[in-house]
């Protein structure tokens, strides 16, 4: 049965004021269900960062509904929807912002001990997603001593270690050769899958997109799928 993790209703998003002013979604509507991998794909300027901005609690919009596991969050505060962002939400992008200074379980652990976790958990869970991703020898390594393939999944294990509900990424791949893409994308569907994440995927990539449960453009203010 479809269980909706993430849901916007009639949400409306203008940038500026008067004749200036640009509506990027217009009564838009999108439903995410648990386990459900959905590719976002639309020109540039369409509002792809505006969408997932707003799904990550980054953004409010102007007006409509956005729920995360049924939790109406445009009427939050910013405390809690801080929270919300750090415990329901995971972010992956282009490029993996590891911190450099510190090793890849370390980078996999650090949202677990924020979270209020003890270090012992915080590296049994990171040690977990390295043995899940393949990287398990890479525990040690700092991003610098690991190749982009490598530093992607662990910015994946690092977007997931939380257990968020949703996991929103930005051209996940696109900083990778073909065959790493491949390889990483195949990590990130397995995830999403085994853990019951709804995932919005921001992508250029037509192949990939191809590969995702379906396709969502944006056109006119409104999402609707990409035939
Ligand atoms: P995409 O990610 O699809 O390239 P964006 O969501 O970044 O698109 O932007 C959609 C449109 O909204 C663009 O025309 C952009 O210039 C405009 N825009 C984005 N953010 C702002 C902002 N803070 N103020 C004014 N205009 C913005």
């Amino acid at each position: 049965m479809s269980e909706p993790i993430l849901q916007m209703n009639g949400i409306n998003r203008t940038y500026g004021q008067g004749k200036n002013s640009l509506t990027i979604l217009d009564d838009a509507e999108l439903s995410i269900d648990r386990g459900e991998l959905v590719a976002l794909v639309a020109p540039s300027g369409a509002g792809k960062s505006t969408l997932l901005h707003l799904a990550g609690l980054l953004e409010r919009p102007d007006a409509g509904s956005l729920t995360i596991g049924g939790v109406e969050c445009s009427k939050l505060n910013d405390d809690k929807r801080t929270r919300m962002r750090r415990l329901d939400i995971g972010f992956v992008y282009q490029f993996h912002h590891l911190l450099p200074e510190l090793d890849a379980r370390e980078n996999i652990a650090l949202p677990q001990l924020i979270a209020g976790s003890n270090k012992q958990q915080a590296d049994a869970s990171a040690d977990k997603l390295l043995s899940h991703l393949g990287i398990a020898k890479r525990a040690t390594h700092r991003p610098s001593q690991l190749s982009g393939g490598e530093q992607q999944r662990v910015a994946i294990a690092r977007a997931v270690v939380n257990k968020p509900k949703v996991l929103l990424a930005d051209e996940p791949t696109g900083n990778l050769d073909p065959s790493t893409s491949d390889l990483v994308f195949d990590a990130l569907t397995d995830l999403v899958r085994s853990t019951g994440l709804a995932a919005l995927i921001a992508t250029h990539n037509h192949a990939l997109a191809a590969q995702m449960d379906r396709t969502v453009t944006i056109e006119d203010g409104k999402i609707v799928p990409l035939s």
